[in-house]
């Protein structure tokens, strides 16, 4: 092997499992939250990304469509360039990289030039799907060996499969990449002796929300699955297992079960809204276009306040920061109320040990004013977001108290990626919790008119509204309660047709 040269880097080829991102390995969730470079596939979970450092470099390698992949060769370049430089590279793959991955393939590669490189295995699909469809791939007594077979070969044809060899094969067979030559994968089998009448099973998107089970038997199932007009990725299983998944599909999709949102907001908090839509059964489309950046001010010292308003959970997050900075804790704000502007600002406090006295009910600025109507203040100080409104601190100047406004993060853009920005525009939702989500949502996919005609757009609350009146679009859904549970509920609401959440009797409005 030869030497590697100095400085080298590493690289790590890692299995992103079949899609469910909670089959994601933790090695794996560990190892893109360190990457400098990220060189992914199509078939990742569309969360895969989400640990990502905000400066990693994200390089998208494969095909989108019926386009062409990126050469193997210019991707095998790629990991040796990078690594070369010095850099901590993941190479992220759908289900496991040695599976029908071409995992080997770079391994080799990376062998060849010397440079340090580590396997991450992943859940690979024929497995996974098959599981997720209520079909184990052995079973005592029905299957005593498995076959993961890829249903292409080297020439794009299944020509040249040893169907003699498959046909005898004691077991289950499980096909990678078989959807459109399922017709020959069948006459081959059953032209070399296998029993017609076994059962089959095709998974298509196995452990997506948009997992689909087509049933049938080998002489069969070509047809159900022309019929069901099924498309990769998918797999086929043949074999007496397949039988079992009429009796053990557990999978129950939920009431957003074939629904795509989008989720705009910063990646560092999109996780609690989008983990909670997909446990509804929704597809999340991450499409961060804001980021968090603090900003750096002196260590806060709040003693002298009678009152502190905090006007976002980041803020909540950020106040305490600067806290701890200066050496203090909790107890330096024992003098003053604290008030929140919405019960998740509340819990974000609450998770550093800080009680509000005080808590807007609906999460925008004027009913935390109404919260504190009956709230003595001589002295304020309002912790919140550069570009946040006026409102709170001119309320309280308007009763007599002398505010302070400490700005502690603004709010900026994030670029999207390609795929990113087309999944996110053709999302059946979009939500938006924010008005910088929809400013930067919109430059960031051109103009409201890249939009697909059938989005819905969702918006945590009226100001969030007026924002996307100015930019000409009119929120579809508006979240009666401004937080995440608020925009959970208007979509459940608005899929279950139950009608748009307040959409035309007229909120609060600034
Ligand atoms: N390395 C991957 C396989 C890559 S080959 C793994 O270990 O899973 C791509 C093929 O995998 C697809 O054509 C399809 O047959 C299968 N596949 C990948 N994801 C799948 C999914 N979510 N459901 C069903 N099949 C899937």
């Amino acid at each position: 092997m030869p030497e590697a040269p100095q400085g080298s880097g590493v690289v790590h080829l890692v299995g992103a499992g079949p899609g469910d991102p909670s089959l994601m390995t933790r090695r794996a969730l560990e190892l893109i939250a360190r990457a400098d470079v990220i060189v992914y596939d199509r078939l990742i979970p569309d969360e895969a990304l989400a640990g990502a450092r905000a400066d990693a470099e994200l390089l998208y390698v494969g095909k989108e469509g019926g386009g062409d992949s990126v050469p193997q060769e210019h991707t095998e370049r790629l990991l040796l360039e990078r690594a070369r430089a010095g850099a901590t590279v993941v190479r992220l793959k759908g289900g496991d990289p040695f599976v029908f991955g071409r995992g080997g393939e770079e391994a080799l590669a990376l062998r060849a030039a010397g440079i340090r490189y580590e396997v991450v295995p992943g859940v690979t699909a024929g497995v996974a799907a098959s599981a997720y469809a209520g079909i184990p791939v052995t079973h005592r007594g029905l299957a005593g060996a498995v076959a993961l077979v890829t249903g292409r070969s080297r020439d794009d044809a299944p020509g040249s499969l040893d169907w003699a060899a498959l046909a005898g094969f004691p077991g289950t067979l499980v096909f990678y990449m078989g959807v459109s030559s399922l017709p020959q994968i069948a006459s081959g089998l059953i032209g070399a002796g296998r029993d017609a009448h076994e059962p089959a099973a095709i998974v298509e998107a196995g452990t997506l929300p948009q997992q689909r089970t087509v049933l049938g038997s080998l002489a069969t199932i070509a047809q159900e699955a022309e019929r069901a007009r099924v498309r990769a990725p998918s797999i086929t299983i043949v074999g007496a297992v397949a039988g079992l998944a009429e009796e053990l599909a557990w999978l129950r999709g939920g009431p957003l079960a074939g629904t795509t949102v989008a989720v705009t907001r910063a990646r560092a908090q999109a996780s609690g809204l989008a983990r909670r839509l997909q446990e509804l059964g929704a597809r999340v489309i991450q499409a961060p276009v804001i980021r968090i950046e603090p900003l750096p001010l002196q260590p806060l010292d709040p003693s002298g306040y009678d009152l502190v308003c905090v006007t976002s959970a980041n803020a909540a997050e950020i106040l305490y920061e600067r806290l701890v900075a200066g050496g203090r804790d909790a107890r330096s704000l024992a003098g003053a109320k604290l008030a929140a502007v919405g019960p998740a600002t509340a819990e974000a406090l609450a998770r550093r040990g800080l009680r509000a006295d005080v808590t807007g009910e609906r999460a925008v600025a004027e009913s935390l004013l109404d919260a504190l109507a009956d709230v003595p203040v001589t002295r304020a100080l309002v912790a919140r977001a550069r570009e946040a409104r006026d409102v709170v601190p001119d309320g309280l100047r308007a009763r007599g108290a002398a505010v302070d406004v400490l700005e502690l993060y603004r709010t900026v853009a994030e670029p999207l990626g390609e795929r990113e920005r087309e999944h996110a525009a053709a999302a059946d939702y979009v939500t938006f919790t924010s008005s910088s989500t929809v400013r930067h949502f919109l430059s960031a996919i051109g103009s409201a008119q890249a939009l697909s005609p059938g989005t819905r757009l969702v918006s945590i609350g009226p100001v969030t509204s007026s924002t996307l009146r100015e930019h000409g679009l009119e929120a579809h859904v508006e979240a009666e309660r401004h937080d995440v549970d608020g925009v959970v509920a208007a979509l459940l609401a608005d899929v279950a047709g139950a009608g748009t959440a307040r959409a035309s009797s007229g909120g609060t409005r600034t």
